[in-house]
């Protein structure tokens, strides 16, 4: 007799999805969790987000200046594509790690079809931190990178970005790579490039202003104004610096600032712009002349108004949630606030505006530079800014309103509306074969 062949469980989870090892993709889970009852007869699809469709690891080796080799871990994921390519940034970071990539993943296809654009879901990274590495280095372990990921990546298959510690620069010699390797120039292959190889302008401020944009009008739906508003910024890159410069401009106090090296605290206000300078030439907001250096700790503390965090995952726990004095969170970063963290805030009367909406506004000019390659068409930096406050607010204004409807948070009520399109995508194109 034949033994009988092994029970294929029909929603066995792939071992890279071990629950016990899921760090931010397990908030991403949680999450959908939270979705699900609100998304109706679509809810038998919803299987389809809680995998990622395409996860490719690759080894990145390079000579170091020094003449020895080295060996990295690179990332690209693809969570869905159902809406369109795939669309998401690409993070250099001694720590990232394949739970962390496929979680910003599908963090990216919730956001792009929050603000509607033709796009699915896509991020990677490289385990690596490009502090150690000479621009020589940099640019061997980028393009070497680009190359291994280039059998699945494209203008019309998917389309990386910057993100954490990667930057215009990157993006050209990610273009180019790609570029060599098909025999023609492809400007559409990523987006964030510099203005010469057909960047956007507005870009490389549009998550920062996104930011603003979303936080004025979630500012006004609360009754806070923005002029003497005290503001706490966690991350001053390019996010966190951009916002806290336009919040600044529209009269708020910049009253604690925090990076991966210093933590300052100024009652009085810092000066956003100093701050922004000092940091591209020292690397890090410490060490600012005048403004008082507290414990990292203590940031969490911060008697504010709106506290922005733009810098990592994770970082708004059930340990710290209680501590926070705003009324407003503002999330610049992707995934700052753990499920359980979400609760207390809810509970506290604070209100989040999650990172799916909040940060969108760098993919949504994202979007607009790969529309103007395509059609090698550019425009003004006023139409691009005209048109990225138009998108972020009707986006935001329909999510307050699907908010109100179901009497969930903002984050519940934007995965209400993104979810339902991405799965409405998957059911009208049906399952292949
Ligand atoms: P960046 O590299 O320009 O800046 C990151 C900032 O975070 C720096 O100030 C760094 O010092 C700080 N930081 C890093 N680790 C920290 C820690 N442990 N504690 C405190 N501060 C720390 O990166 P960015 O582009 O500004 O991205 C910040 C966040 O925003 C990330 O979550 C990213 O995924 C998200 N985001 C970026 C964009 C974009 O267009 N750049 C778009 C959407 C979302």
């Amino acid at each position: 007799m034949t033994p009988a062949a092994p029970m294929q469980t029909p929603h066995a989870l792939p071992s890279y999805l071990n629950p016990d090892h899921l760090g931010p993709w397990g908030d991403y889970l949680q999450q959908v969790d939270r979705v699900t009852p609100y998304l109706g007869p679509l809810s038998r699809w919803v299987e389809t987000l809680k995998r990622p469709k395409r996860i490719l690891i690759v080894d990145v080796p390079i000579e170091l200046d020094n003449g020895s080799m080295a060996h990295f871990e690179g990332y690209r994921v693809q969570h869905n594509t159902s809406r369109g390519p795939g669309k998401g940034g690409v993070r250099f970071h001694p720590e990232v790690t394949l739970s962390e990539v496929m979680a910003l993943s599908a963090w990216m296809s919730v956001k792009n079809a929050a603000v509607n654009l033709p796009f699915g879901g896509a991020k990677g990274g490289i385990r690596v931190d490009p502090k150690t590495l000479s621009r020589g280095e940099l640019e061997r372990l980028t393009r070497r990178y680009t190359s291994e990921i280039g059998v699945i990546i494209g203008p019309t298959k998917d389309i990386p970005a910057p993100d954490v510690n990667t930057n215009a620069q990157i993006m050209a010699w990610m273009m180019d790579t790609y570029s060599m390797n098909q025999g023609a120039t492809h400007t559409a292959v990523v987006t964030g490039k510099p203005i010469a190889l057909g960047g956007s302008l507005g870009r490389q401020e549009a998550t920062g202003r996104g930011v603003f944009t979303v936080g004025c009008l979630a500012a006004q739906h609360i009754g806070l104004a923005i002029p003497g508003a005290r503001i706490a910024v966690q991350g001053f890159g390019n996010v966190g610096g951009i916002a806290a410069q336009l919040f600044t401009q529209a009269g708020a106090v910049l009253v604690a600032v925090q990076d991966h090296e210093g933590s300052l605290y100024q009652p009085a206000g810092l000066d956003a712009q100093a701050l922004w300078q000092h940091v591209q030439t020292h690397g890090s907001v410490a060490g600012l002349e005048g403004a008082e250096t507290v414990a990292r700790e203590t940031f969490w503390d911060t008697p504010c108004d709106v506290m922005i965090p733009a810098a990592m995952e994770q970082q708004i726990t059930a340990e710290n949630a209680h501590r926070i004095q705003a009324r407003l969170v503002i999330e610049g970063a992707n995934g700052p606030t753990t499920p359980a963290a979400d609760d207390i805030l809810r509970e506290r009367n604070i209100l989040v505006v999650p990172d799916v909406i909040a940060n969108a506004g760098g993919v949504t000019v994202s979007y607009f530079e790969w529309v103007q390659d395509f059609s090698s068409f550019f425009w003004s930096e006023d139409d691009v800014n005209a048109r990225l406050v138009r998108i972020m607010t009707e986006a935001f204004e329909g999510i307050w309103q699907v908010a109100q409807a179901h009497q969930v948070s903002l984050r519940t009520a934007t995965f209400i509306t993104a979810c339902t399109r991405i799965l409405q995508a998957r059911e009208l194109r049906g399952l292949y074969p």
